[in-house]
């Protein structure tokens, strides 16, 4: 196999993927594979669900892109939508979940220029993870980012996660806002703490700042709620959105109070910004999604997959399981999440596909609408690729 036109940016297994279905992926060679990666949490509701094919299709045929000069109805309804399901009464569309993170610092700013005397600094949590701007990976508490693409923009003081007096000593006149995100996905699925994420918004309103809540993975039902904000009884002031809004293609949402609604004209745009294509598939993910029978399904496939991770954590001697709703990670004794992977993909007659954000760690991403029994089918595999390398 032929990588050679290929930028090189990451180590990827020797496979090329031809088509999926559901929870199922299917290999050049014919060979099944049972995802529970689904393209980092984007296809909530697994590979090309008919939902979606017919959505594109449709729109496709109607209108792709008056350009954002112009109003388009899918745009329209799907800002709508989010602003009446959620706590936010603004929304602006994107293609990814940086760019609209981007734009939450931009409106930020804007808003710290006009009303907090110039504030500007976002303070970003260890371990964080916004995104590869270069802005955004400044705003990441990635170890090593600040180095990799130096100088790196300024303005993105860092505390730390469940430690409030971590962002009481990162507060200065200067800032503007706290980014956060509910569950940290990339640093291994480190789930806040209530009664942290409450103080916070607490110390922020009091201080006025604005707390602006990453979802760009936790959003539109993966923790088993529309929004993981709601799981913390409080109301963020932005939220980002992206991943699973999209079902698999490329959408994202900054959303904000009216308040914050403060950008001029031209401040923020972008060529594919709320492109009818994209957001009438967005608009489709979300009505059946958000909604309160699709939700509980969630919540209840949550609950199979934490008990059983958890008869996995005993039984094969692992640290632990943890995680909100769909979004759970395994921990391992050791650095051999690399090596689970490999041997869970290289199962037959069907491989198993899993994530390893961190070398002793596997994060689980299924599709939110997966049944009972492909979650069963799933473990199993897990299982097998566990014995397979811990013996
Ligand atoms: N924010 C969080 C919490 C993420 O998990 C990610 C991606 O993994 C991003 C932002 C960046 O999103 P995108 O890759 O769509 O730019």
């Amino acid at each position: 196999m032929s990588t050679d036109a290929l930028i090189t940016i990451a180590r990827r297994p020797n496979t090329v993927f031809t088509h999926g279905q559901g929870t199922w992926l299917t290999d050049e060679a014919g060979k099944r594979h049972l995802d529970l990666v689904q393209g980092w949490a984007v296809n909530s509701l697994g590979h090309s669900p008919a939902l979606i094919t017919q959505a594109l299709l449709r729109q496709s045929q109607r209108l792709l892109n008056p350009s954002p000069a112009y109003f388009n109805r899918p745009l329209l309804d799907l800002a709508e939508r989010l602003a009446a399901l959620s706590c936010f009464d603004r929304v602006f569309l994107a293609s990814s979940g940086v760019e609209a993170n981007e734009g939450a610092v931009k409106l930020a700013r804007r808003w710290g220029s006009r009303h907090r005397g110039g504030a500007h600094e976002v303070i970003g949590f260890e371990q964080g993870f916004h995104g590869r701007t270069l802005a955004m990976m400044s705003a990441s508490g990635k170890p090593g980012w600040d180095r990799l693409y130096a100088p790196m923009p300024q303005g993105f003081p860092k505390a730390r996660l469940n430690d409030i007096a971590s962002v009481e000593r990162a507060l200065s006149a200067d800032t503007v806002a706290v980014m956060i995100e509910f569950v940290q996905g990339e640093a291994g699925v480190v789930v806040a703490d209530g009664g942290f994420v409450r103080e916070l918004r607490a110390l922020t309103a009091e201080r006025g700042v604005l707390l602006i809540a990453d979802e760009v993975q936790t959003g539109i039902g993966r923790c088993g709620t529309a929004f993981a904000y709601e799981q913390f009884g409080i109301e963020p002031d932005v939220m980002t959105l992206a991943k699973g809004l999209g079902g698999g293609v490329p959408i994202s949402a900054l959303l904000c109070k009216e308040a914050l609604n403060c950008f001029e004209p031209g401040d923020q745009g972008g060529t594919f910004a709320g492109n009818p294509l994209m957001a009438a598939v967005g608009l489709a993910v979300v009505n059946e999604v958000c909604h309160a029978d699709f939700l509980a399904g969630v919540r209840e496939r949550a609950v199979q997959l934490s008990e059983s991770l958890q008869a996995i954590v005993r039984d094969h001697g692992l640290v632990e399981e943890r995680g909100l709703g769909l979004l759970r990670a395994l921990v391992l004794p050791a650095d051999l999440a690399h090596d689970v992977v490999t041997a869970a993909q290289a199962l037959e007659p069907a491989g198993l596909l899993l994530n390893a954000p961190r070398p002793h760690l596997l994060r689980l991403m299924p599709a939110l609408n997966i049944s009972a029994a492909e979650m069963g089918e799933g473990l199993a595999l897990l299982r097998r690729a566990l014995r397979a390398v811990l013996g």
